[in-house]
């Protein structure tokens, strides 16, 4: 059977004001039917306390598995152990450990140094699938790739069952990380991380937060059309799209898309690529 998933990435709204419009946009994500769901987790600001409840109901109510992403920067055991609680008690399987961004010049903070600590403390306290992140143009903090491919082989040793990775615009990094995965025997699937580029506005959002390059085809596609957003909107798409067509070309057995909560986006690149998946997963 064939490993390959389509995913999609949601955060919690920054305040419990917002939270019907993301059950509106998550009924419209739920129509793809994607293979899971997965709720970022304090990233940008947004509310902790709601990601255990949306994950929930993505596992409950649209019967589709949540994946709830958990940082451990600055948490004790304690906090740990009562969110993995509150997950559990919420219907929720399966966790995306990560150690979460440190704050400027801190070296670790609070009772985890790494996601190792987390993971190795969620398969103690029992009941969870367990995924991890990886990166296709390495960690910005790694001294090197082989340190990162070190890390990802001690991810799988200790039985994650799926990476997710980094968002990336040049598919050659992402086969690059992939090929060295499977050369250190890290025989977990890797979701492909694709954030399509839709406004110029999140081009340097892009760049600061993840430090991804971007390649030509993307930075003509902004010379060219920025003044206009229609024709900016379509090259994002677009790109996105052939994208992963490539990806899938080269057997890549996962497509998890940084949806920014925008359903019309997956949309219409969902519209490019659903016979895709269906063909790939044959
Ligand atoms: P780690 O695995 O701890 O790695 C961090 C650095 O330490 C790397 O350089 C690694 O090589 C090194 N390292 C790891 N283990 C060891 C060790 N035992 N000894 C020495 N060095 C080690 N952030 C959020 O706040 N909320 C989210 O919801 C969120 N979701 C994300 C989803 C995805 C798919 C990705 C790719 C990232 C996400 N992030 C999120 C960002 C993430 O928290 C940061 O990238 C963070 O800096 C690293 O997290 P990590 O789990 O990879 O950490």
């Amino acid at each position: 059977m064939s490993n390959l998933t389509f995913s999609i990435e949601v955060f919690p709204p920054k305040d419990s004001t917002a939270v019907g419009e993301i059950y509106n946009t998550l009924e419209q994500f739920a129509a793809l039917s994607p293979d899971f769901i997965s709720v970022t987790y304090g990233a940008g600001g947004t509310a902790r306390g709601l990601s255990a409840e949306i994950s929930g109901y993505i596992s409950g109510s649209l019967a589709i598995p949540g994946v709830a992403h958990l940082t451990c920067v600055g948490a004790t055991k304690d906090n740990i152990r009562d969110t993995l609680s509150d997950f559990k008690a919420r219907g929720v399987k399966r966790i995306l450990a990560l150690r979460g961004d440190l704050p400027e010049g801190e070296a670790s903070l609070g009772d985890f140094r790494h996601a190792d600590d987390l993971i190795a403390f969620i398969n103690d306290f029992g009941g969870f699938e367990v995924y991890a992140a990886c990166y296709p143009e390495g960690h910005s903090e790694s001294k090197n790739f082989a340190a990162d491919v070190e890390v990802a082989k001690r991810k799988y040793d200790m039985g994650v069952t799926r990476f997710v990775s980094q968002l990336f615009y040049d598919n050659e990094d992402f086969y690059r990380m992939r090929d060295a995965f499977a050369a250190a025997g890290v025989n977990a699937p890797i979701s492909a991380g694709i954030m399509p580029i839709t406004n110029a506005k999140q081009i340097l959002r892009i760049v600061s937060l993840s430090g991804s390059k971007l390649p030509a085809a993307i930075t003509k596609a902004v010379a060219r059309f920025e003044h206009n957003a229609q024709a900016f909107y379509q090259a994002g798409i677009n790109y996105a799209v052939s994208q992963i067509t490539d990806l899938l070309s080269n057997g890549a057995e996962g497509i998890h898309l940084y949806s920014m909560n925008r359903p019309k986006t997956a949309e219409d690149i969902y519209r490019n690529i659903g016979s895709l998946l269906e063909g790939a997963k044959e």
